[in-house]
């Protein structure tokens, strides 16, 4: 269990490098492994500062799933700016300073008409948001950006380390944000790709918990003929 003394313990070390507490690395005055990370500890067990700063600011104080590791945006892994660290695998945890470039996501941050941190886009993917409305309403973004998100079409960086097709059935084709009957042209685009990949019109619309008629529909051309992938 974290409690408020660990949280202070932990603050009364940061300093904030520069002016702007979202975009600046934070600074974590402590002694540091030969990685760059720096040790911290709480409830009997060694971690790291940038682990712990995950944790109570991207994690609602819990520990990140087995097997991921929290991993930065930034090139300093001395960090602890939450908005500067997500979750990542091993492999890529694993990968030394001179191929960070590779997987630098910050390249989505700096894109100003999207308007997002690299932590809202791992929100919109791991369940934080009932649907596609309700991402656009919290982040003030189109839907064609959640929809270009859930497709891997940009945010690649960090949506390749997550189950995509799970995120899409969270926020497309969760059956209480929905009728059966409805589609939208999110839902019409990724039925368009499993078609293209002969998956069965049947199975499709049990997935996606749709009408069977409006899959075959969409796949005969009788509607959302405008709709291209
Ligand atoms: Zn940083």
């Amino acid at each position: 269990m974290i409690d408020q003394s660990d949280v202070d313990r932990f603050l009364k070390r940061v300093t904030i490098d520069g002016d702007n507490e979202k975009i600046d690395c934070w600074n974590y005055d402590g002694c540091t492994i030969p990685k760059g990370y720096h040790p911290f500890s709480w409830d009997c067990r060694q971690s790291y500062a940038h682990r712990f700063s995950y944790i109570i600011y991207n994690n609602n104080f819990k520990e990140p799933p087995k097997g991921l590791y929290v991993c930065h945006t930034c090139d300093v892994p001395g960090c602890v700016n939450p908005n500067h660290l997500f979750l990542g695998t091993a492999i890529e945890n694993n990968l030394d300073m001179k191929n960070k470039g590779r997987i630098n996501p910050a390249k989505g941050d700096q894109i100003h008409t999207v308007k997002l941190w690299a932590q809202d886009v791992i929100d919109i993917i791991t369940g934080v948001y009932l649907n596609v409305e309700h991402v656009c309403a919290e982040l003030n973004i189109t839907d064609n950006v959640v929809y270009k998100i859930l497709r891997g079409d940009i945010w690649k960086d960090i949506t390749k380390y997550y189950d995509l097709e799970k995120a899409n059935k969270q926020l497309l084709f969760n059956p209480w944000n929905r009728p059966s009957n409805v589609v939208d042209i999110g839902i019409v685009k990724l039925i368009k790709i499993r078609l293209a990949q002969y998956h069965s019109p049947t199975v499709i619309a049990k997935d996606f918990n749709i009408n069977r008629n409006i899959v075959y529909s969409i796949s005969y051309g009788n509607s959302w003929k405008h709709v291209i992938i």
